[in-house]
């Protein structure tokens, strides 16, 4: 067979121990397999090379993406897509491996549609995607939030201070609800379980009153600004708040042991599906079981609230 393989979307940490995987698994079942350049985009441009075994050498350990990743906007015309289609043709590749997140399944749906042999492997540090219980990344991306959450309440605490921590993940929750809980957060503010502000600063200044040295709220990015919320906060409870955004520090790093794990058994099943005639589907981990759904069903599934989020109330 002839395999195609690239990374799309916001990089996280992983996808190169994804890569890994899938060029070691093809390589090993005899196959030759293609590196395609800067997501999507690579795909338009042509810009692909054949990949050996120590391509990939040390690329267990190292964050990003060798290959690069891009958001490629042409890729959503039509014509783009069919002069991308004829780029896989022309070196007579039968299957493409796409490692990326919702967006990158999106382009992996409009190929599928469009008759292309793909699987997809969930790779965000978001974990905003169904059809798996995390996607690859997001334990690393815990650990970068949780790392700063503890240090930020030390010297909260030292000044008696109240911290506002904003997190990535999109519309998705898990990463600030994840990192609230390891950090002891007080407050946790996500899209799928909003907090009455005026009744938080309330507290606030309750709190401030009865003394306490300081608190952690942990907040994912879109939903306020959190410099003013900070502000807003000082200003009306009397309890001094900063907030810090963490921004893409969140992004890098090498990848943690689960993110690692994750990462190579995705990567061999994808191949070994590929390998059975499977086609059209996203590969995930659920119950720590491989899993494989349909891409357009992960694409449809909800994302639900957390049910972590209930033990905030009980212990801040
Ligand atoms: P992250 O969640 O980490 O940001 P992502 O994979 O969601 O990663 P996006 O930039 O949203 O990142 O998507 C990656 C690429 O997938 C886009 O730049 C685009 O080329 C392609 N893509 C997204 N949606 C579609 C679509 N509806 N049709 C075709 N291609 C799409």
């Amino acid at each position: 067979m002839r395999f195609g393989v690239l990374t799309s979307g916001g990089d996280a940490p992983g996808m190169n121990a994804a890569l890994r995987a899938v060029v070691r698994t093809a390589i090993h079942y005899g196959h030759h397999i293609y590196g395609i350049k800067n997501g999507y985009q690579g795909l338009i441009e042509n810009d692909m090379v054949l990949l050996l075994r120590e391509d990939v050498s040390g690329m267990l350990t190292k964050g990003g993406t060798f290959l690069g990743t891009a958001r490629s906007k042409d890729f959503l015309k039509l014509e783009v897509r069919e002069l991308a289609i004829r780029n896989l043709q022309k070196r007579n590749i039968d299957a493409l491996i796409v490692i990326g997140g919702d967006g990158t399944f999106r382009g992996a749906q409009a190929l599928i549609e469009m008759g292309v042999n793909v699987i997809a492997i969930p790779a965000t540090i978001d974990n905003d995607l169904g059809g798996t219980d995390f996607t690859i990344g997001f334990n690393t991306a815990l650990n970068t939030i949780v790392e700063g959450i503890d240090k930020l309440r030390d010297t909260s605490s030292s000044h008696q201070r109240c911290s506002i921590i904003e997190t990535m993940g999109r519309e998705g929750g898990d990463l600030a609800i994840y990192a609230g809980i390891c950090g002891g957060a007080e407050f946790i503010i996500t899209k799928q379980h909003s907090v009455d502000k005026d009744k938080m600063i309330q507290t606030l200044a309750q709190w401030k009153k009865e003394g306490r040295r300081q608190a952690i709220i942990v907040a994912t990015e879109n939903i306020f600004n959190v410099h003013d919320l900070a502000e807003e906060i000082t200003q009306k409870s009397g309890f001094a708040t900063r907030a810090t955004v963490l921004g893409y520090i969140q992004r890098g790093g090498a990848p943690v042991p689960q993110d690692r794990v994750l990462a190579t058994q995705l990567g061999v099943y994808a191949v070994e599906l590929a390998m059975e005639g499977i086609y059209g589907v996203g590969v995930g981990v659920r119950q720590e079981t491989l899993v494989n759904a349909k891409v357009v069903d992960i694409l449809s599934e909800v994302d639900d609230r957390s049910p972590l989020y209930e033990l905030v109330d009980k212990v801040s």
